[in-house]
């Protein structure tokens, strides 16, 4: 439930995103008109009619995989992409949001999970990615954190030990690469299964579907 959910993140200094993937545009207003302005969606098509018949107050970030040849669909009003995982889609990124005069906010995926089916990046090629020639001259694209999600399971202590390992790659970044950029702050994990013990690990955005809106289809 949305209004047990928000006090317990504010508590914890935690940005909630509203996952409104499959949901009609009822059910993200209704959350609206409770306060919530940050909506998470995994589809290209889906978030770009949303933001064209909803409020232009709601943030939009984009946490699905993300296809290069679809960003510019989505550049002129995305807020956050949480779902970048190469130098080849952060590029694109930059050109499109050049185009449009703005920065667009991302989060590098990592790969935390167990499971094959997964996306993101490891360590060693999320290194190879912020030293390369390339990304040092990205003027219209912020690197705001990291994103990652943990492996669908009961077991409490691997899901635990997957975030920590999404923070300990956070720190690591932030002292090798950010540490002169306070932009670089986002740790985005936990989802509706998962959010208490992702804010235990250090969560600073969480994105909750089902928890707010019920089960999908
Ligand atoms: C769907 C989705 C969520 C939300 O999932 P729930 O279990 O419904 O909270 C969070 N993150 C990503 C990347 C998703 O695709």
């Amino acid at each position: 439930m949305y209004s047990e959910i928000v006090p317990f993140l504010e508590k914890n200094n935690t940005q909630l995103i509203a996952v409104s993937k499959t949901k009609p545009n009822e059910a993200i207003m209704a959350i609206y008109n409770q306060g919530q302005r940050a909506f998470g969606e995994n589809r290209i098509q889906e978030l770009v009619e949303k933001q064209e018949q909803l409020p232009k107050e709601i943030q939009w970030h984009f946490i699905g995989h993300l296809q290069t040849n679809k960003v510019k669909y989505v550049a002129s009003f995305v807020h956050c992409i949480h779902s970048v995982d190469s130098l080849k889609l952060l590029q694109e990124i930059n050109k499109q949001a050049r185009k449009h005069h703005r920065t667009i906010q991302c989060l590098l995926q990592f790969k935390i999970a167990a499971e094959e089916s997964k996306f993101g990046l490891d360590m060693e090629s999320a290194k190879s990615l912020l030293t390369n020639e390339a990304f040092a001259q990205m003027d219209h694209i912020t690197i705001a954190g990291v994103m990652g999600m943990a492996t669908f399971t009961n077991s409490e202590v691997q899901v635990r030990n997957e975030f920590a390992r999404l923070k300990s790659y956070f720190n690591q970044l932030q002292q090798t690469y950010f540490a002169d950029s306070p932009a670089f702050k986002e740790i985005s994990m936990g989802m509706s299964g998962d959010y208490q013990i992702a804010v235990e690990e250090g969560s600073t955005m969480v994105r909750i579907g089902s928890l707010i809106f019920g089960a999908r289809n």
